[in-house]
C-alpha cells in the first residue's frame, strides 16, 4: 500500500507547491474511519480510495481532487458525516464527497443500454462538478482492475455498467487513456471468447510486423531528422475493443482490418507540426481523403492533431497524427489536462498558439463539453467537462423496475405516469415516490423512484392540467377528461330520451336511432346521445325521427316532481339527482331498470349538472332547465329566474335531491346581508359565519351608503336547515340589520 509521503511525492512531482497538509490529514483521516474494512480481495479497504487516489495523480490533478479521492467512499461507508468533512476538510471538498455519495446510490439501479445516454446525463446532472466524475470514473477504473475479486455473479453486471456507461463517459470527457482501459476490461468480462480471440491475433499480428513498424519508424525518424524537426514516434496498436467493435459492426475478418497499426508523432510547436507534415508528404505519396487538419480547425471539443494516411516505404498504408506536446495530453487526459485544474497558471495558451484569460477558455470550454455530452455519441469525440447546466432543466426518475425516466425540471408523479404510458396517467391515482405516498403535485428531484398507484376507475381531473408540465401530459388529461363529460353527456342523453319516447308511447333503443342519423345530422349514436344531453337537439326531434307518424301533445309546465320512475343522476360531489324516467307509474320491471344511475363526476362548467349562480340546497324544491351546449342548470322551484324559460317546456326537466344519509357535501346559496358601518362589521359576520360551520365562498358589496353596506355572500352550506339557521343567527347579530336568501 502506498505511504502518505509517497502519494504526496507524487503529487509535488507536477505541482510543487502542492498543500501537503491536506493531503496528510485526508489520508489519516480516510484511513482512520476505514479502519478495519477489507475489500472483496482481502485487502484492506483504505487501499481502494488510496489507489484511486494514485490514478488521478497520474493525471496530475490538484490536491482537492486526491482529498476526493482519499475520502471518496466514507460517507456512504463509515462513520463519516457531511459535517464532519466540512468541519475538517472545508465545505468545498465536503460537497464534493457528497455528490460522490449521490452517484453511488445509482449503483444499484439496473442499467440497461438503451437508458445508457440518460443515465450517463443524470450522472452529469448529480454531480455538478467534473471533480466528482473524474474521481468516480478513477473509482470505476480501480473497482474494474480488481473485478476478478468479485463474486462471478456480479461481475458480468458491473461489465456491463462500465461498457455502457463509464467508458463512453470517459470518452465524450476526453480521457482516451482511460476509455481504452475500461472497454478492455469490461470487454474481458462481457465476451471473454472474443477478447482472448482477438488479443492473441493482435500479438500475433504484432510480433510478425515487428520488422516492419520498426522500418517505418526508423525511416520515420530519419526522415525527421533530416529537416531538424526534434520528434517522437510512437507506433501505435489498435485496442482489442476498438478492433472486435469494427469487426462487428463493418463485418470485416481480422485479416480485413487496414488500420490495426498507425504512428504519432509528437513534436515541440505548432510550427513544427507542419514542417513535419511536409517532409513527410513530400516524401511518401498521401492516401487522397485521409487529410485532416484539426489544428487550423480544432475539433469542436478542442481536440487538435493532424491526421494523414501514406503509402509507406514498403508500399503499405500507414496512418499517421502528428501533434505538439500539450495536444497530446489533452488528447489522452481530456478534461483532466485542462488548465482548469492548475491553479499555478493564471494564463492558459490555447492551441493557436495566443494567450487567452483563464477564465474565459474555461468558461468557452466548460460550454462546448456540455453541449458534446448532450449531443449523444459523436465517434470522433475527445475532450470535456463540467458545472452540468445544461441539465438543470431536466430531472431524471427511475420506475420500480429501473427504467429512467427523462422530464423537464418541475414535473409531477403526474407526468412521470403519463410518460411511462398515457393508460399509467390515465389510471394514475396517487404516487410513492422514493418509496413514500407523496402528493401528485410534489417536484420530483433527480434520482428519485416513482411508483404510480393506479384505478381503473380514474377519469384524471381536469384540474391536473394546470398541475403538469410536460405537453404529453396536458394533452392526454384534455383527451381523457373530454372523453369523460362526452360520455356524461351521452349518459343524460340516453336518460333524456328514454323519457321523452315513454311519454310518447314508444318504445326506446339505441340502435332505433341509426337509421336516422342522416336525418338527425349526426355522425354515430354516440353523438346523438350526447347532443340531446348537451341540450343542443329536442327530444322531440329524435322521436319524430324515429316515428314520423307521432303526433306530439305538449307538455304541461312546469313537470311536478313525481315519486315514480326516478332516474339518478350523480355529479361531481357524489351527490345523486332523480331525474324521472317516464310520466306514468312503471311496471315492475321497468322498475327494476330504475337502479341504473348516470354517473357525473368532476367540478368544471363543462359538467352536465351544475346550480344557477343563486345556489340550491338540499331541502329547496329543485326543477332543471336544459341548457343548450351546457346540460341542466338547477333552480330552487321558487326562482324568479324560471320564468324566462315559461315559454319553453321541453327544456324543464324534474329532478329531486337524492342525498346519502350523513353527505358531507356542501351546496352553495347566495345570501344578500345588509350590515350598519362600524368597525368590525364585516369581521362580525364572518364570525357568524364561521361560527356556523358554514364556508364564504365570495363576497361581494353591492351599494354602500353612508348607514349601511349592502353585500352578497355565496355560501356553501349543508342543506336548507344548516343554511335557515345561519340566516337567523345573522339576524339576531348587532351589525346587521337584514340577512335573507337572494331568490329564497
Ligand atoms: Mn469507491
Amino acid at each position: 500500500m502506498m505511504r502518505q509521503y509517497e502519494l504526496v511525492e507524487r503529487v509535488q512531482r507536477y505541482k510543487p507547491d502542492v498543500n501537503e497538509a491536506l493531503l496528510n490529514k485526508a489520508y489519516v483521516y480516510a484511513m482512520q474511519k476505514h479502519g478495519h474494512q477489507r475489500r472483496a480481495s482481502g485487502d484492506p479497504y483504505f487501499s481502494h480510495p488510496l489507489e484511486v487516489a494514485a490514478i488521478l495523480t497520474d493525471m496530475h490533478l490538484d490536491e482537492a481532487t486526491i482529498a476526493v479521492a482519499l475520502l471518496h467512499d466514507t460517507i456512504e461507508d463509515t462513520s463519516a458525516t457531511r459535517a464532519e468533512i466540512d468541519e475538517l476538510f472545508g465545505p468545498d471538498i465536503g460537497k464534493l464527497v457528497e455528490g460522490l455519495t449521490k452517484l453511488k446510490k445509482l449503483d444499484l439501479v439496473s442499467k440497461k443500454a438503451e437508458q445508457a445516454e440518460n443515465l450517463r446525463k443524470l450522472l452529469l446532472a448529480i454531480s455538478e462538478d467534473v471533480r466528482v466524475l473524474l474521481v468516480k470514473l478513477a473509482d470505476r477504473l480501480h473497482n474494474m482492475r480488481t473485478l476478478h475479486h468479485v463474486p462471478e455473479s456480479k461481475r458480468l453486471r458491473i461489465a456491463e455498467e462500465t461498457m455502457d456507461i463509464y467508458a463512453p463517459l470517459a470518452g465524450r470527457m476526453g480521457m482516451q487513456g482511460m476509455r481504452e482501459e475500461l472497454e478492455e476490461l469490461a470487454f474481458r468480462y462481457i465476451n471473454p471468447e472474443a477478447y482472448r480471440t482477438v488479443t492473441e491475433r493482435l500479438a500475433e499480428m504484432s510480433e510478425r510486423s515487428k520488422g516492419v513498424l520498426g522500418d517505418i519508424e526508423k525511416a520515420l525518424s530519419a526522415q525527421f531528422e533530416k529537416y531538424a524537426i526534434k520528434a517522437e514516434v510512437k507506433s501505435r496498436q489498435k485496442k482489442p475493443w476498438s478492433v472486435f467493435r469494427k469487426m462487428e459492426t463493418k463485418a470485416l475478418s481480422f485479416e480485413q482490418l487496414s488500420d490495426i497499426f498507425g504512428f504519432r508523432v509528437v513534436v515541440d510547436s505548432v510550427e513544427d507540426c507542419y514542417r513535419a507534415l511536409g517532409s513527410i508528404h513530400t516524401t511518401w505519396s498521401m492516401v487522397p481523403g485521409r487529410f485532416k487538419d484539426y489544428i487550423s480547425t480544432p475539433k469542436q471539443n478542442d481536440y487538435r492533431s493532424i491526421h494523414t494516411t501514406i503509402v509507406g516505404p514498403s508500399r503499405q498504408r500507414i496512418e499517421l497524427q502528428i501533434r505538439t506536446r500539450e495536444m497530446n495530453k489533452i488528447a489522452e487526459y481530456g478534461v483532466a489536462a485542462h488548465s482548469i485544474y492548475k491553479d499555478n497558471a493564471g494564463k492558459a495558451t490555447n492551441g493557436a498558439g495566443h494567450t487567452i484569460s483563464k477564465e474565459t477558455n474555461a468558461y468557452g470550454w466548460l460550454r462546448r463539453t456540455i453541449e458534446q455530452l448532450a449531443d449523444g455519441d459523436n465517434p470522433e469525440d475527445f475532450l470535456e467537462n463540467t458545472k452540468l447546466e445544461l441539465f438543470q432543466d431536466q430531472v431524471f426518475c427511475f420506475t420500480p423496475k429501473g427504467m429512467l425516466i427523462a422530464l423537464p425540471r418541475g414535473a409531477t408523479p403526474i407526468d412521470f405516469a403519463y410518460a411511462v404510458h398515457t393508460d399509467v396517467g390515465d389510471t394514475c391515482v396517487g404516487a410513492k415516490v422514493n418509496g413514500r405516498v407523496m402528493p401528485l403535485m410534489t417536484e420530483l428531484k433527480n434520482g428519485d423512484e416513482v411508483e404510480i398507484i393506479r384505478s381503473k376507475a380514474q377519469v384524471p381531473p381536469a384540474a391536473w392540467e394546470s398541475i403538469v408540465v410536460t405537453g404529453k401530459a396536458r394533452s392526454a388529461i384534455r383527451r381523457a377528461t373530454k372523453n369523460a363529460i362526452r360520455k356524461q353527456y351521452s349518459g343524460l342523453g340516453a336518460r333524456i330520451l328514454e323519457r321523452a319516447f315513454e311519454r310518447a308511447g314508444k318504445k326506446f333503443s339505441k340502435d332505433s336511432l341509426k337509421s336516422v342519423l342522416h336525418r338527425l345530422a349526426r355522425k354515430d349514436i354516440e353523438d346523438v346521445l350526447a347532443s340531446v344531453g348537451r341540450g343542443e337537439l329536442s327530444s322531440n326531434d329524435v322521436v319524430r325521427a324515429v316515428f314520423p307518424d307521432y303526433k306530439e301533445e305538449r307538455a304541461t309546465h312546469p313537470a311536478k316532481p313525481r315519486e315514480e320512475g326516478w332516474s339518478k343522476i350523480r355529479n361531481a360531489a357524489g351527490m345523486l339527482f332523480q331525474i324521472p324516467g317516464r310520466s306514468t307509474a312503471p311496471s315492475r320491471k321497468e322498475q327494476k331498470a330504475q337502479g341504473s344511475a348516470v354517473p357525473i363526476r368532476g367540478v368544471s362548467g363543462d359538467l352536465p349538472v351544475r346550480f344557477a349562480p343563486e345556489g340550491a340546497v338540499p331541502g329547496d324544491r329543485i326543477v332543471g332547465i336544459m341548457q343548450p351546449g351546457s346540460g341542466i342548470t338547477i333552480y330552487p322551484i321558487q326562482s324568479p329566474s324560471l320564468m324566462a324559460f315559461d315559454d319553453q317546456p321541453e327544456r324543464w326537466i324534474d329532478v329531486r335531491w337524492d342525498l346519502d344519509e350523513g353527505s358531507k357535501e356542501r351546496f352553495p346559496a347566495r345570501l344578500s346581508v345588509t350590515a350598519i358601518n362600524a368597525p368590525g362589521s364585516l369581521a362580525d359576520i364572518a364570525q357568524v359565519v364561521a361560527a356556523n360551520d358554514a364556508n364564504i365562498h365570495t363576497l361581494s358589496m353591492i351599494r354602500t351608503a353612508p348607514d349601511f353596506t349592502e353585500m352578497l355572500l355565496d355560501l356553501e352550506v349543508w342543506d336548507l336547515k344548516h343554511l335557515n339557521r345561519l340566516i337567523s343567527q345573522l339576524k339576531d347579530n348587532s351589525s346587521v340589520s337584514d340577512a335573507r336568501r337572494v331568490n329564497g
